[in-house]
């Protein structure tokens, strides 16, 4: 905890300030202080405003909260325990989060991303019960200027978005969004790993292309530096579109044509 003081809100500056800068070798995932957050995955947007949640505790103004990343158990990755030493911050000296008193709007689940703020804007992955690659067409929707020899098809409210982008790019461009290919299912899957490999293709059963909230696109987009690739970095996440950070320029695993529908951003849609 800080004083709720000038001097404790200078305190929590510089326990956040610390955290992020040092973000890679403390395993940290996002902090949440004085009532907006920061996502290590979305540095891009910086610090993010929250809802207000009643109190100075519930709000964070009391104290910096830091998630760590966790391993596939949910349990802190080894450099988490340095958190708390080298922050000098949280109360929790584990570095472990969870029972933090202040996740006061609990949406359930018991996901470590409960306290991210529900701001319509997700990372893809499971949704509706179903397996990855096991799909139910009726599920999905097809883009509907993919041509009929190579359909290409998404989760119904991704298609959707992607329509109402393909309108603002086609009135730059002139032409539709280039779609390589978007939903696939398992058998497609094991035929790319087998030919690319790991690195180049997502281990079969976890590819955003098996969520059906993938696609990849040709058209200029999948060159970095052209205008259509520029624009896709500009204009994309108006419609939820985004390029994940793996596959940013710089990335060892880059590619340029790779994007993903996470959803809405309410704060973007007046
Ligand atoms: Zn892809």
């Amino acid at each position: 905890m800080v004083p709720l003081n000038i001097d404790g809100k200078a305190l929590g500056d510089d326990i956040a300030k610390f955290v992020i800068d040092n973000h890679e070798a403390l395993n940290i995932k996002y902090v949440i202080w004085y009532q907006r957050i920061y996502n290590v995955e979305r540095a891009d947007e910086g610090w993010r405003k929250m809802p207000d949640r009643g109190g100075d505790t519930q709000n964070h103004k009391d104290h910096p909260h830091v998630s760590f990343q966790t391993d596939s158990k949910g349990a802190p990755k080894d450099a988490a325990g340095k958190g708390g030493k080298g922050g000098g911050s949280d109360d929790s000296d584990d570095g472990n989060a969870d029972n933090v008193n202040c996740e006061a709007d609990g949406t359930g689940g018991g996901s470590g991303d409960d306290d991210i703020p529900d701001d319509g804007r997700k990372n893809p992955g499971a949704w509706g019960g179903h397996k990855n690659g096991e799909i139910p067409t009726d599920k999905l929707k097809k883009i509907p200027w993919t041509p009929d020899s190579k359909k290409e098809y998404l989760r119904k409210d991704a298609t959707e978005a992607l329509i109402a982008m393909n309108k603002a790019y086609k009135k730059e461009f002139n032409t539709d969004i280039a779609i390589t290919d978007a939903y696939r299912d398992l058998a497609e899957q094991k035929v790319l790993y087998k030919r690319y490999g790991p690195g180049r293709a997502a281990v079969p059963g976890k590819s955003n292309h098996g969520w059906a909230l993938a696609v990849d696109c040709g058209g200029g987009i999948n060159k970095f530096g052209s205008p259509q690739h520029k624009w896709m970095q500009k204009n994309a996440k108006k419609f939820g579109w985004e390029h994940p950070p793996w596959a940013r320029e710089g990335q060892k695993n880059q590619e340029a044509w790779h994007w993903e529908y996470y959803g809405k951003n309410k704060e973007t849609e007046a």
